[in-house]
Protein backbone atom coordinates (compact mmCIF):
# COMPACT_ATOMS: atom_id res chain seq x y z
CA UNK A 1 0.00 0.00 0.00
CA UNK A 2 1.29 3.08 -1.17
CA UNK A 3 1.75 5.42 2.29
CA UNK A 4 0.35 8.89 1.69
CA UNK A 5 2.54 11.38 2.38
CA UNK A 6 1.57 14.21 4.09
CA UNK A 7 2.95 17.21 3.40
CA UNK A 8 5.28 18.43 5.70
CA UNK A 9 4.26 21.92 6.19
CA UNK A 10 7.14 23.37 8.99
CA UNK A 11 10.03 23.84 7.16
CA UNK A 12 8.15 25.44 4.16
CA UNK A 13 7.13 28.10 6.97
CA UNK A 14 10.89 28.12 7.77
CA UNK A 15 11.84 28.55 4.45
CA UNK A 16 9.40 31.63 3.94
CA UNK A 17 10.32 33.60 6.97
CA UNK A 18 13.72 32.67 6.18
CA UNK A 19 13.21 34.14 2.20
CA UNK A 20 11.27 37.64 4.29
CA UNK A 21 14.10 37.70 6.65
CA UNK A 22 16.72 37.27 3.92
CA UNK A 23 14.79 40.42 1.76
CA UNK A 24 14.64 42.26 4.56
CA UNK A 25 18.15 42.25 5.21
CA UNK A 26 18.79 42.82 1.90
CA UNK A 27 17.03 45.96 1.89
CA UNK A 28 18.26 47.18 5.05
CA UNK A 29 21.80 46.71 3.61
CA UNK A 30 21.08 48.41 0.46
CA UNK A 31 19.50 51.28 2.21
CA UNK A 32 22.35 51.60 4.56
CA UNK A 33 25.00 51.24 1.66
CA UNK A 34 23.03 53.88 -0.26
CA UNK A 35 22.81 56.21 2.84
CA UNK A 36 26.36 56.14 3.39
CA UNK A 37 27.21 56.80 -0.27
CA UNK A 38 24.71 59.84 0.04
CA UNK A 39 26.74 61.46 2.92
CA UNK A 40 29.28 60.64 1.66
CA UNK A 41 28.08 62.61 -1.42
CA UNK A 42 27.20 65.11 1.02
CA UNK A 43 30.46 65.08 2.84
CA UNK A 44 32.87 65.67 -0.41
CA UNK A 45 34.75 68.70 -0.90
CA UNK A 46 35.69 70.11 -5.02
CA UNK A 47 38.46 72.28 -5.59
CA UNK A 48 38.13 74.80 -8.75
CA UNK A 49 40.29 76.21 -10.63
CA UNK A 50 39.87 79.16 -12.87
CA UNK A 51 42.25 80.71 -15.41
CA UNK A 52 40.64 81.25 -18.47
CA UNK A 53 41.14 84.92 -18.79
CA UNK A 54 42.45 87.72 -16.43
CA UNK A 55 42.27 85.51 -12.84
CA UNK A 56 43.86 82.62 -11.54
CA UNK A 57 41.43 81.50 -8.71
CA UNK A 58 41.01 78.49 -6.46
CA UNK A 59 37.91 77.58 -5.01
CA UNK A 60 37.16 74.87 -2.18
CA UNK A 61 33.46 74.19 -2.36
CA UNK A 62 31.59 71.24 -0.42
CA UNK A 63 28.65 69.26 -1.73
CA UNK A 64 25.88 70.93 -0.13
CA UNK A 65 27.47 74.12 -1.69
CA UNK A 66 29.29 75.75 1.04
CA UNK A 67 31.74 77.68 -0.04
CA UNK A 68 35.22 77.36 1.90
CA UNK A 69 37.67 79.03 0.19
CA UNK A 70 37.66 81.39 -2.47
CA UNK A 71 40.58 82.88 -3.49
CA UNK A 72 42.12 84.95 -6.83
CA UNK A 73 45.12 86.90 -7.76
CA UNK A 74 43.82 88.61 -10.85
CA UNK A 75 46.12 90.43 -13.32
CA UNK A 76 45.80 93.69 -13.73
CA UNK A 77 48.26 97.00 -15.36
CA UNK A 78 48.39 100.51 -15.06
CA UNK A 79 47.83 101.62 -18.59
CA UNK A 80 47.65 98.56 -20.80
CA UNK A 81 45.34 95.98 -21.87
CA UNK A 82 45.28 92.44 -21.11
CA UNK A 83 48.10 91.03 -23.08
CA UNK A 84 47.53 86.94 -23.30
CA UNK A 85 51.14 85.62 -22.70
CA UNK A 86 52.02 88.17 -19.83
CA UNK A 87 48.63 87.00 -18.10
CA UNK A 88 49.84 83.03 -18.73
CA UNK A 89 53.18 84.33 -17.05
CA UNK A 90 51.03 86.15 -14.52
CA UNK A 91 48.96 82.69 -13.60
CA UNK A 92 51.91 80.10 -13.66
CA UNK A 93 53.99 82.49 -10.79
CA UNK A 94 51.09 82.44 -8.51
CA UNK A 95 49.24 79.25 -8.76
CA UNK A 96 51.18 77.41 -6.05
CA UNK A 97 50.51 80.63 -3.36
CA UNK A 98 46.99 80.89 -4.77
CA UNK A 99 46.83 77.10 -3.69
CA UNK A 100 48.01 77.09 -0.42
CA UNK A 101 45.88 80.42 0.51
CA UNK A 102 42.96 78.32 -0.41
CA UNK A 103 43.89 75.48 1.63
CA UNK A 104 44.80 78.07 4.59
CA UNK A 105 41.32 79.72 4.27
CA UNK A 106 39.13 76.47 3.94
CA UNK A 107 41.70 75.17 6.69
CA UNK A 108 41.61 72.27 4.30
CA UNK A 109 44.34 69.95 2.72
CA UNK A 110 44.77 67.40 -0.46
CA UNK A 111 43.30 64.78 1.74
CA UNK A 112 40.08 65.81 2.19
CA UNK A 113 39.58 66.93 -1.60
CA UNK A 114 37.23 64.73 -3.63
CA UNK A 115 38.21 66.14 -7.10
CA UNK A 116 39.50 68.63 -8.98
CA UNK A 117 37.23 70.64 -11.55
CA UNK A 118 38.94 72.85 -13.63
CA UNK A 119 37.61 75.66 -15.78
CA UNK A 120 38.51 74.02 -19.77
CA UNK A 121 36.49 76.48 -22.12
CA UNK A 122 36.07 79.09 -23.33
CA UNK A 123 38.61 81.57 -22.85
CA UNK A 124 42.47 82.76 -23.75
CA UNK A 125 44.54 79.38 -24.91
CA UNK A 126 47.66 80.82 -22.49
CA UNK A 127 45.58 81.07 -19.72
CA UNK A 128 43.72 77.58 -20.17
CA UNK A 129 46.35 76.04 -20.34
CA UNK A 130 48.02 77.19 -17.41
CA UNK A 131 45.04 76.39 -15.45
CA UNK A 132 44.61 72.83 -17.21
CA UNK A 133 48.22 71.87 -16.30
CA UNK A 134 48.42 73.07 -13.14
CA UNK A 135 44.69 70.83 -12.56
CA UNK A 136 46.68 67.53 -13.84
CA UNK A 137 50.26 68.11 -12.53
CA UNK A 138 47.92 67.88 -8.77
CA UNK A 139 45.76 65.58 -9.90
CA UNK A 140 48.51 63.20 -10.92
CA UNK A 141 50.20 64.03 -7.55
CA UNK A 142 47.66 63.37 -5.44
CA UNK A 143 45.53 60.91 -6.68
CA UNK A 144 42.57 63.29 -7.68
CA UNK A 145 39.97 62.81 -10.53
CA UNK A 146 39.50 65.52 -12.67
CA UNK A 147 36.42 67.14 -13.99
CA UNK A 148 36.91 69.70 -16.69
CA UNK A 149 33.63 72.56 -16.72
CA UNK A 150 32.22 75.33 -18.87
CA UNK A 151 33.19 78.70 -17.14
CA UNK A 152 29.88 80.31 -18.58
CA UNK A 153 27.82 77.42 -16.92
CA UNK A 154 29.72 77.89 -13.72
CA UNK A 155 28.42 81.54 -13.65
CA UNK A 156 25.25 80.90 -13.89
CA UNK A 157 25.32 77.69 -11.30
CA UNK A 158 27.06 79.42 -8.62
CA UNK A 159 24.42 82.58 -9.00
CA UNK A 160 21.59 80.20 -8.94
CA UNK A 161 22.58 78.38 -6.09
CA UNK A 162 23.89 81.93 -3.96
CA UNK A 163 20.49 83.01 -4.88
CA UNK A 164 17.90 79.70 -4.43
CA UNK A 165 16.97 80.91 -7.40
CA UNK A 166 14.18 78.47 -9.13
CA UNK A 167 14.13 79.15 -13.35
CA UNK A 168 15.24 81.93 -13.65
CA UNK A 169 16.48 83.57 -16.76
CA UNK A 170 20.31 84.37 -17.13
CA UNK A 171 21.61 87.68 -17.76
CA UNK A 172 25.61 87.25 -18.28
CA UNK A 173 27.41 90.16 -18.40
CA UNK A 174 31.16 89.47 -18.64
CA UNK A 175 34.24 90.60 -20.47
CA UNK A 176 33.83 88.84 -23.23
CA UNK A 177 30.25 87.72 -22.73
CA UNK A 178 26.79 89.26 -23.12
CA UNK A 179 24.17 87.03 -23.60
CA UNK A 180 20.74 86.45 -22.17
CA UNK A 181 19.86 82.91 -21.62
CA UNK A 182 17.32 80.16 -20.35
CA UNK A 183 17.84 76.76 -19.14
CA UNK A 184 15.37 73.88 -20.92
CA UNK A 185 15.51 70.39 -20.96
CA UNK A 186 18.38 70.39 -18.94
CA UNK A 187 20.15 72.46 -21.80
CA UNK A 188 21.11 76.28 -21.95
CA UNK A 189 19.69 78.12 -24.88
CA UNK A 190 20.50 81.77 -25.87
CA UNK A 191 17.52 83.86 -26.60
CA UNK A 192 19.96 86.81 -27.58
CA UNK A 193 23.82 87.70 -26.96
CA UNK A 194 26.18 90.72 -28.87
CA UNK A 195 26.50 90.53 -32.00
CA UNK A 196 30.00 91.80 -31.76
CA UNK A 197 32.29 92.29 -28.17
CA UNK A 198 31.43 92.11 -25.34
CA UNK A 199 30.25 94.42 -22.62
CA UNK A 200 33.22 94.28 -20.11
CA UNK A 201 35.72 94.38 -22.80
CA UNK A 202 34.25 97.56 -24.47
CA UNK A 203 34.29 99.02 -21.05
CA UNK A 204 37.90 97.70 -20.89
CA UNK A 205 38.88 99.01 -24.14
CA UNK A 206 37.23 102.62 -23.72
CA UNK A 207 38.71 102.65 -20.22
CA UNK A 208 42.41 101.98 -21.97
CA UNK A 209 41.98 105.01 -24.63
CA UNK A 210 41.31 106.94 -21.39
CA UNK A 211 44.82 105.22 -19.66
CA UNK A 212 42.41 104.12 -16.66
CA UNK A 213 44.15 100.55 -16.94
CA UNK A 214 42.97 96.96 -17.03
CA UNK A 215 40.18 96.18 -15.55
CA UNK A 216 38.56 99.38 -16.43
CA UNK A 217 34.49 98.42 -15.93
CA UNK A 218 34.92 99.95 -12.05
CA UNK A 219 36.87 102.49 -12.73
CA UNK A 220 34.15 103.81 -15.61
CA UNK A 221 31.85 103.34 -12.80
CA UNK A 222 33.07 105.42 -10.66
CA UNK A 223 33.88 108.70 -13.13
CA UNK A 224 30.07 108.05 -14.72
CA UNK A 225 29.15 109.10 -10.70
CA UNK A 226 29.72 112.70 -12.24
CA UNK A 227 28.65 112.44 -15.76
CA UNK A 228 25.72 114.51 -17.68
CA UNK A 229 23.97 112.39 -20.55
CA UNK A 230 25.49 113.00 -23.89
CA UNK A 231 23.59 111.24 -27.00
CA UNK A 232 25.07 107.69 -28.23
CA UNK A 233 23.94 105.31 -30.66
CA UNK A 234 21.56 102.87 -29.19
CA UNK A 235 21.56 99.18 -30.59
CA UNK A 236 18.97 96.45 -30.32
CA UNK A 237 18.24 94.00 -32.85
CA UNK A 238 15.53 92.04 -31.80
CA UNK A 239 17.00 89.75 -29.05
CA UNK A 240 20.39 90.52 -30.02
CA UNK A 241 22.69 93.69 -29.04
CA UNK A 242 25.66 95.68 -30.63
CA UNK A 243 28.31 97.42 -28.51
CA UNK A 244 31.29 98.32 -31.02
CA UNK A 245 29.60 101.38 -32.66
CA UNK A 246 29.13 102.68 -29.58
CA UNK A 247 32.29 102.19 -29.21
CA UNK A 248 33.29 104.12 -32.13
CA UNK A 249 31.07 106.88 -31.32
CA UNK A 250 33.11 107.52 -27.55
CA UNK A 251 36.33 107.39 -28.82
CA UNK A 252 34.85 109.94 -31.45
CA UNK A 253 33.47 112.89 -28.83
CA UNK A 254 36.87 111.95 -26.46
CA UNK A 255 38.78 113.05 -29.43
CA UNK A 256 36.70 116.14 -29.59
CA UNK A 257 37.34 116.98 -26.14
CA UNK A 258 33.95 116.03 -24.06
CA UNK A 259 34.24 115.46 -20.61
CA UNK A 260 35.22 112.16 -19.65
CA UNK A 261 32.48 111.50 -16.88
CA UNK A 262 29.95 112.54 -19.28
CA UNK A 263 31.21 109.86 -21.81
CA UNK A 264 31.70 107.60 -18.63
CA UNK A 265 27.88 108.10 -17.67
CA UNK A 266 26.30 108.04 -20.65
CA UNK A 267 28.15 104.33 -22.41
CA UNK A 268 26.86 103.23 -19.36
CA UNK A 269 23.02 104.39 -19.53
CA UNK A 270 23.13 103.49 -22.85
CA UNK A 271 24.72 100.08 -23.30
CA UNK A 272 22.57 99.20 -19.68
CA UNK A 273 19.49 100.00 -20.74
CA UNK A 274 19.95 97.83 -23.87
CA UNK A 275 20.72 94.83 -21.59
CA UNK A 276 17.86 95.92 -19.97
CA UNK A 277 15.42 95.80 -22.94
CA UNK A 278 16.26 92.55 -23.86
CA UNK A 279 15.82 91.08 -20.41
CA UNK A 280 12.09 92.52 -20.18
CA UNK A 281 12.07 90.96 -23.40
CA UNK A 282 13.10 87.81 -22.58
CA UNK A 283 11.55 87.68 -19.44
CA UNK A 284 7.84 88.39 -21.36
CA UNK A 285 8.49 86.25 -23.72
CA UNK A 286 9.56 82.90 -21.76
CA UNK A 287 7.17 83.68 -18.61
CA UNK A 288 9.30 83.68 -16.15
CA UNK A 289 9.51 85.32 -13.26
CA UNK A 290 13.31 85.85 -11.82
CA UNK A 291 16.24 87.37 -13.45
CA UNK A 292 19.34 86.80 -12.28
CA UNK A 293 22.45 88.66 -13.54
CA UNK A 294 25.98 87.31 -13.34
CA UNK A 295 29.55 88.11 -14.68
CA UNK A 296 31.96 90.69 -13.57
CA UNK A 297 29.65 93.48 -14.73
CA UNK A 298 26.94 92.52 -13.13
CA UNK A 299 29.49 94.13 -10.04
CA UNK A 300 28.17 97.42 -11.85
CA UNK A 301 25.63 99.26 -8.89
CA UNK A 302 23.59 101.10 -12.02
CA UNK A 303 23.20 97.77 -13.87
CA UNK A 304 21.79 96.22 -11.19
CA UNK A 305 19.61 99.39 -10.39
CA UNK A 306 18.00 99.17 -13.73
CA UNK A 307 17.48 95.99 -13.74
CA UNK A 308 15.95 96.05 -10.68
CA UNK A 309 13.32 98.91 -11.40
CA UNK A 310 12.69 96.80 -14.48
CA UNK A 311 11.67 93.83 -12.63
CA UNK A 312 9.67 95.24 -9.76
CA UNK A 313 7.50 97.17 -12.64
CA UNK A 314 7.13 93.59 -14.13
CA UNK A 315 6.73 91.72 -10.40
CA UNK A 316 9.44 89.56 -11.39
CA UNK A 317 12.58 88.83 -8.79
CA UNK A 318 15.69 90.02 -9.14
CA UNK A 319 18.43 88.42 -8.11
CA UNK A 320 22.60 89.18 -8.68
CA UNK A 321 25.77 87.75 -6.72
CA UNK A 322 27.93 89.86 -4.60
CA UNK A 323 31.37 90.55 -6.15
CA UNK A 324 33.71 88.44 -5.08
CA UNK A 325 31.31 85.64 -7.17
CA UNK A 326 30.46 88.17 -9.73
CA UNK A 327 34.02 88.23 -11.68
CA UNK A 328 35.61 84.63 -12.44
CA UNK A 329 36.56 82.82 -9.56
CA UNK A 330 37.21 78.91 -8.54
CA UNK A 331 34.29 78.53 -5.82
CA UNK A 332 31.78 78.73 -8.88
CA UNK A 333 34.20 76.63 -10.96
CA UNK A 334 34.51 73.74 -8.06
CA UNK A 335 30.88 73.84 -7.65
CA UNK A 336 29.93 73.27 -11.10
CA UNK A 337 32.48 70.40 -11.20
CA UNK A 338 30.21 69.14 -8.62
CA UNK A 339 27.26 68.89 -10.35
CA UNK A 340 28.70 67.74 -13.31
CA UNK A 341 30.90 65.06 -11.77
CA UNK A 342 28.97 62.44 -13.01
CA UNK A 343 29.39 63.35 -16.71
CA UNK A 344 32.65 64.96 -17.59
CA UNK A 345 36.55 63.94 -16.67
CA UNK A 346 39.55 65.41 -18.02
CA UNK A 347 38.34 66.98 -21.14
CA UNK A 348 41.40 69.15 -22.26
CA UNK A 349 40.85 73.08 -23.09
CA UNK A 350 38.09 74.21 -25.05
CA UNK A 351 38.91 77.81 -25.88
CA UNK A 352 36.12 78.39 -27.84
CA UNK A 353 32.81 76.07 -26.01
CA UNK A 354 29.65 77.80 -26.25
CA UNK A 355 27.23 77.79 -23.33
CA UNK A 356 24.54 75.96 -25.28
CA UNK A 357 26.90 73.31 -26.35
CA UNK A 358 27.07 72.27 -22.90
P1 LIG B 1 34.53 88.47 -15.71
O1 LIG B 1 35.05 88.18 -17.10
O2 LIG B 1 33.22 87.86 -15.42
O3 LIG B 1 35.52 88.23 -14.62
O4 LIG B 1 34.26 90.04 -15.69
C1 LIG B 1 35.30 90.95 -15.93
C2 LIG B 1 34.73 92.19 -16.55
O5 LIG B 1 33.88 92.84 -15.61
C3 LIG B 1 35.80 93.18 -16.95
O6 LIG B 1 35.55 93.55 -18.28
C4 LIG B 1 35.58 94.33 -15.99
O7 LIG B 1 35.90 95.59 -16.53
C5 LIG B 1 34.10 94.22 -15.70
N1 LIG B 1 33.74 94.84 -14.43
C6 LIG B 1 34.19 94.55 -13.19
N2 LIG B 1 33.64 95.37 -12.28
C7 LIG B 1 32.83 96.23 -12.97
C8 LIG B 1 31.99 97.32 -12.60
N3 LIG B 1 31.90 97.72 -11.34
N4 LIG B 1 31.31 97.95 -13.58
C9 LIG B 1 31.39 97.55 -14.86
N5 LIG B 1 32.16 96.52 -15.26
C10 LIG B 1 32.87 95.87 -14.33
MG1 LIG C 1 33.93 85.07 -16.56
Amino acid sequence: MVERTVPNRTPCVYHTVHCLLGFTCYILKTTVIYKTCEEKDLKMLLLGIESTAHTFGIGIVNSSGKILANIKDSYTTEQAGLIPNKVAEHHQHVAEKVLQQAFQEGNVGWGDISFIAYSAGPGLDPSLLVGYRKAKEWSEKYKKPLVGVNHCAAHLSIGKLWNKAKEPCYLYVSGVNTQIIVEEGGKYRILGETLDIGLGNMLDKFARDLGLGFPGGPQIEELARKGNYVELPYVVKGMDVSFSGILTKVQQLRKKGLPQEDLCFSLQEVCFAMCTEVAERALAHTGKKELLLVGGVGANKRFGEMLGIMCTERGAAFYNVPLTLATDNGAMIAWEGYLRRKESGDINVRPHWRVDEV
